[in-house]
């Protein structure tokens, strides 16, 4: 079955941190998905607007908010980087085809979770954060939130926010190369979730992030913390 195209409007655009920026799109009508999926953009050269290709991105909102919400972690010189850092505003028109993705959450006999985000990453996670909430699921849920530096932190405030007030849901946030005045946790998210979390081989995980992170994550999750394969999901942001 060919994969429907929607076109909407953008309706916020900002820069929140080195290389970093969210936008929101209206919902189209008839738009549909389930946490933890994602869209491809048709995503044109910002010199030759005619010269369009897809390019994958997360839905950083949850099924049950109004607005579609996406991060984009720039790289310098790339397509949809130059597409949302120079060309992108609120008020234009936006075309994607989706939803794609099975990044899900898989439900039954997964009792605890836990969530390890580099940067970008955050967006599929912060998705199903809020639609499990949402939905009254009150199962122990971790997020492990890392990135390099403080320059390139976003969305705490917001993620503190959203876990206020659920004594289930916990948000470890680390940087991998913190200055010297940084006072919060340090490391990749594997290993801070080792220094956090007690019952690791009960954990249900969804890892998301650079395919590096992703494949140390769940070698860790397979082979260390011997959680069986089934309970290992992961996205890699090729
Ligand atoms: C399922 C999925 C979901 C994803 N979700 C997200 C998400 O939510 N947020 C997110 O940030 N990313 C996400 N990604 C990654 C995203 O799709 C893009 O791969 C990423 O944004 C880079 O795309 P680009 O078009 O900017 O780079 P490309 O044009 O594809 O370039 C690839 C690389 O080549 C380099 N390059 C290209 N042209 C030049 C040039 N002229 N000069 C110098 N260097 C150059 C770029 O820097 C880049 O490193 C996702 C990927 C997948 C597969």
């Amino acid at each position: 079955m060919p994969i429907p195209t929607y076109s909407t409007r953008c309706t916020g655009h900002r820069q929140i941190a080195h290389d970093v920026y969210e936008f929101t799109l209206a919902k189209p009508d008839g738009f549909s998905f389930q946490a933890g999926q994602f869209v491809m953009f048709q995503v044109p050269l910002i010199d030759n607007s005619s010269d369009v290709q897809g390019r994958a991105f997360s839905i950083a909102s949850a099924p049950s908010e109004s607005q579609l919400l996406f991060v984009a972690k720039i790289k310098q010189g790339g397509r949809a980087g130059r597409w949302i850092s120079e060309m992108l505003k609120e008020g234009d028109d936006v075309t994607f085809q989706g939803p794609l993705g099975n990044f899900t959450l898989a439900g039954q006999g997964e009792e605890k979770l836990l969530f390890l985000a580099t940067c970008s990453g955050i967006a599929p996670l912060r998705s199903h954060l809020v639609e499990t909430l949402h939905q009254g699921d009150a199962r122990p849920m971790d997020l492990m939130f890392c990135v390099r530096k403080e320059e390139d932190l976003f969305w705490t405030k917001e993620l503190a926010a959203i876990a206020k007030g659920h004594p289930n849901v916990h948000i470890h946030v680390s940087l991998s190369q913190p200055s010297s005045s940084w006072k919060g946790r340090t490391g990749h998210v594997q290993d801070v979730a080792e220094q956090v979390i007690n019952d690791l081989p009960e954990r249900s995980v969804y890892v998301c992030g650079g395919p590096e992170m992703v494949k140390a994550a769940k070698e860790k999750a397979l082979s260390e913390w011997n959680i069986p394969k089934e309970r290992v999901h992961s996205e890699d942001y090729v």
